[in-house]
């Protein structure tokens, strides 16, 4: 089999009164990029890259312009051998950002193919299931704009999760620490103690910050504190984790084995955080989950795109093994983005329907889903 092309498409949805902040600024749209690879045999295989505060566009022109040409006349089953060339083609300036959103992309549609070339499911080809669903929880509790009271809404969407039947939901925070406390009370105080609450700081503190407000919302239960500081400060991390009762978690903006290599062996989070689209797909999710299972660190893969990503990630979180094994094994959290998002759903022929708190793990060839053109077409930039 060789590849004969790489279409790559833009998409855009506006969000209208939708529209949503956190800790580092305010969207008014949602965008993707999306890939499809397709070979001389007809097959054809999808990917989606994670992007998060850039237009998509940029990540889609590093797709089509900077390693679509170096995939013509390659055999789409030798994956690994396509990552480390690919990947040796950006190195000197793409180690770690779009560069690895974009191999991610082109790594998913390698596996898509692969899977419908053999008529399997990835979880099958990358060693089999370890669970056929996922316990999935709500991200979700951003800031709404131009609502009377921030707490109010942010009280009546939790009490919408609870009522939809999630174990767990992830409430924004960083907005300053007397901010945080009165949405984390209000929130709790609303779900009541059975609900699994986290918070999400999207990098907003210093390691001093973090660990004060680590402190002060011991007392509110919350599961986990992610993202308490900027990537780069690992030192920063491993403070905070070791002057905090509540869990750290962190790595969605972390990439390759080599990335990971450091807030693996350092122990700067209790959590680990990659997420498929961003971090190199599944050749290198695969390295990055052994480097975990060797240093005993247990991954709740960060997750936030359209139903292509989500898909795939559904694919590598069957293969998630257990930190550690044991008889009555942890069930890992997976994330399930219930942000406005106007492409979320359409883009797939599927819909993925949550029942009693969990999500089914497509069982179809590949990533088990494709893609609607019609809707795909009507919404590309
Ligand atoms: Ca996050």
């Amino acid at each position: 089999m060789k590849i004969t092309g790489v279409e790559t498409y833009i998409l855009q949805g506006l969000l209208q009164d939708k529209a949503f902040g956190w800790s580092q600024r305010v969207t008014d749209r949602r965008q993707t990029a999306l890939c499809v690879v397709s070979t001389d045999d007809g097959i054809q295989g999808l990917g989606e890259a994670f992007y998060y505060a850039t237009p998509a566009k940029i990540v889609a022109h590093l797709i089509s312009d900077g390693y679509a040409p170096l995939l013509i006349g390659r055999d789409p089953l030798d994956n690994a051998v396509i990552w480390d060339f690919l990947y040796n083609w950006t190195r000197d300036q793409g180690m770690k950002g779009l560069p690895i959103s974009a191999l991610s992309a082109i790594d998913i549609a390698l596996w898509d193919i692969k899977g419908k070339a053999l008529g399997l499911p990835v979880y099958k080809l990358l060693g089999g299931a370890y669970r056929n669903k996922a316990h999935v929880y709500a991200t979700g509790l951003y800031q709404p704009q131009n609502v009377p009271s921030i707490e109010d809404a942010l009280v009546e969407e939790a009490l919408g999760y609870k009522e939809d039947g999630f174990f767990a939901m992830k409430l924004k925070v960083g907005y300053g620490i007397e901010t945080d406390m009165r949405y984390v009370k209000a929130v709790r105080e609303a779900i009541g103690n059975d609900i699994v609450l986290m918070v999400d700081a999207n990098h907003a503190y210093n390691a001093v910050e973090a660990i004060r407000l680590a402190k002060e919302m011991e007392k509110y239960d919350v599961y986990w504190l992610e993202e308490p500081v900027p990537p780069e400060d690992i030192e920063g991390y491993i403070e905070v984790k070791q002057k905090s009762n509540i869990l750290i978690a962190g790595g969605e903006d972390e990439f390759t084995r080599y990335g990971f290599r450091e807030l693996i062996a350092r122990r700067a989070v209790d959590i680990l955080q990659p997420d498929l689209c961003a971090a190199g797909g599944f050749t290198e999710m695969m390295n990055i989950v052994a480097m975990a299972s060797a240093w005993n660190v247990p991954l709740a893969p960060h997750v936030w795109g359209t139903n292509v990503g989500l898909a795939a990630s559904l694919q590598l979180f069957a293969v998630l093994p257990h930190f550690p094994e044991r008889r009555y094994p942890a069930d890992p959290f997976f994330e399930y983005d219930r942000s406005p998002h106007p492409l979320r759903e359409g883009v797939t022929e599927e819909r993925f329907e949550m029942s009693d708190g969990y999500l089914d793990i497509p069982q179809r060839p590949g990533l088990g889903v494709s893609l609607d053109m019609d809707f795909v077409r009507k919404h590309a930039l």
